[in-house]
């Protein structure tokens, strides 16, 4: 039987586990933590390192045509000038005047409580898979508490977004259950503002960027200019991003600092963008389930044509299944030639490209495939996460937890085991085994105790394969056993057909 925790209970299991097993802990921890940072220990550290060199490898270096970047965080602040994002890059939050906590607008869903015709109350909920559910229950309360007679009529929730200023008084918040404490909504900048160089004044303010795709703009030609690149053809860049978020939550799902992965792939104004489009979702989508995220899980949010910015063509989320709800993972963005643009006509600098095929010379046009590593590594622990049942070492059937990762970036590649501790011999082939293993890929050599516990401590780190050193290893064969992280199936193999196996697995 292999069954996941409830979707409620899942969040809080998966978070347990990487603070208990060292993946990923609250930021400033000693201090009471920091809302909406967090550090990764030696397990996340390699989990998120995997996660980066797969993508590094699948989108740069194994394809023709895509160039690789790393630009810095702090950039010229004329930069985000021109992008739009000093003026416009924002949220609408809404304030609690008694708890003071604060929501981001978008996020605050509300309704009026209507019975036969007349409204006698508002309810309130923050964003949730069940806010429907909730808001219907507290409308019931609301006209039990209120003892009035008659059909309430279905509850229909709207983001305060579209909230009117008659009822910022009348919605509930939904911290301390009663009304008159919200704010109207307000915008608030996301970007973190510094300064640099010796003058504190308006002068010296910086940002630390958003996003990492700016950079790529801004070095494009550069690029362009060091001949290696014709149309079409992409630069990536894998980088840290930060936005001073309303409402961090949901563990690494949106957090203040977090790490993106992105490309801007330029094409000429009358390519196919459609076309080319859809190719890179289609692209998108393979990877995602080349690291071991099920197909199922993964599906597409098409951005209505009336919800998009107006230099926007076409834009798809890649939407996952977290614990918290169905989420954007990956929006791939068709941006037209809006940011070259704007560059050009900020830096005076001319953003044209010699397009040897059309003979044009025109500025590209883009589209922007932009996934969070963050949220990569929530939906993989997602995914990976399982609880089976599986007999211990005296036959006796007992729950087991799991990380089923693929091999591709599990933190830990293999685990040896000499079979008993006090064997000499056993212990110096485990060692040399693990030496030579080390040499090539994360590895753990683990001694201690039963080998039930020690295959259980690995599989709940997700280590794929287990392999133990016995007597018939020194003694006959030189074989080793290789264990299998989910089906728990053990055989024997040579030397050399681990190595292979192993490479095929880990490399493949
Ligand atoms: P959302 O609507 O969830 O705030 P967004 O549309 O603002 O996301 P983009 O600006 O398109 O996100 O950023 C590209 C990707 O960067 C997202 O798909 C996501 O994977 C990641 N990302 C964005 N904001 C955060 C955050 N605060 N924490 C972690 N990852 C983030």
């Amino acid at each position: 039987m292999t069954a996941k925790a409830s979707s409620d209970g899942l969040m809080e299991e998966i978070v347990g586990l990487c603070k208990r097993r060292g993946f990923i802990f609250p930021s400033s921890e000693i201090y009471g933590g920091y809302n909406g940072f967090y550090d990764y220990g030696p397990l996340g550290v390699e989990l998120r390192n995997n996660i980066k060199q797969a993508w590094w490898r699948d989108m740069v270096q194994r394809r023709d045509n895509i160039e690789g970047l790393d630009s810095t965080i702090i950039m010229h602040p004329d930069i985000w000038k021109a992008s739009g994002h000093v003026d416009g890059f924002s949220d609408p939050m809404v304030d609690c005047r008694e708890s003071k906590l604060r929501y981001r607008a978008d996020q605050l869903f509300f309704a009026p409580v209507i019975v036969a015709g007349e409204t006698i109350g508002y309810v309130s909920v923050v964003e949730c898979p069940e806010q429907q559910e909730i808001a219907e229950k507290a409308a019931a309360d609301i006209k039990r508490k209120a003892a009035k007679q008659g059909t309430l009529e279905p509850i229909v929730l709207k983001d305060y977004t579209e909230s009117k200023p008659e009822e910022y008084d009348l919605v509930p918040s939904p911290a301390t259950g009663k009304p008159g404490s919200l704010t109207a909504p307000r915008e608030f900048k996301l970007m973190f503002e510094t300064k640099v160089g010796p003058l504190a004044d308006e002068s010296a303010v910086a940002y630390l960027r958003p996003e990492t795709a700016q950079g790529i703009f801004a070095n494009y030609k550069n690029i362009v200019d060091t001949g290696r690149v014709k149309i079409p053809f992409g630069i990536a860049q894998i980088g840290k991003a930060f936005r001073n978020e309303i409402t961090p939550r949901n563990f690494i799902f949106r957090s203040r600092e977090f790490e993106q992965m992105e490309i801007e792939y330029f094409i000429s104004p009358s390519a196919d963008w459609k076309t080319l489009h859809r190719e890179w979702i289609d692209t998108c989508i393979d990877w995602l389930v080349s690291i071991g995220l099920p197909r199922a899980s993964i599906t597409e949010d098409i951005h209505p044509e009336d919800k998009l910015a107006f230099y926007s063509r076409a834009t798809t989320d890649l939407m996952f299944q977290f614990p918290h709800g169905e989420q954007e993972l990956w929006g791939i963005a068709c941006r037209g030639d809006y940011d070259l643009k704007q560059h050009q006509e900020h830096s005076g600098k001319s953003m044209t490209i010699f397009d040897e095929a059309s003979k044009e010379k025109f500025v590209p046009h883009v589209i922007e495939p932009s996934l969070g590593v963050d949220r990569t590594i929530l939906a993989v622990l997602t995914a990976a996460y399982t609880i089976d049942e599986v007999p211990n070492d005296k036959g006796k059937v007992e729950p087991r937890t799991l990380l089923k990762f693929s091999p591709k970036i599990a933190p830990v590649k293999a685990a040896i085991f000499p079979l008993l501790k006090n064997k000499p011999e056993l212990v110096e082939r485990a060692q040399a085994l693990y030496k030579k293993l080390q040499r090539r890929w994360n590895v753990f050599y683990d001694a201690s105790g039963a080998i039930g516990r020690r295959y259980r401590r690995q599989d709940e780190i997700g280590t794929p394969f287990g392999i133990t050193i016995d007597f018939d290893t020194i003694e006959k064969d030189g074989t080793v056993t290789l264990r299998d992280r989910d089906t728990c199936e053990q055989r024997r193999v040579t030397e050399d057909e681990l190595i292979q196996f192993l490479e095929e697995q880990i490399d493949g």
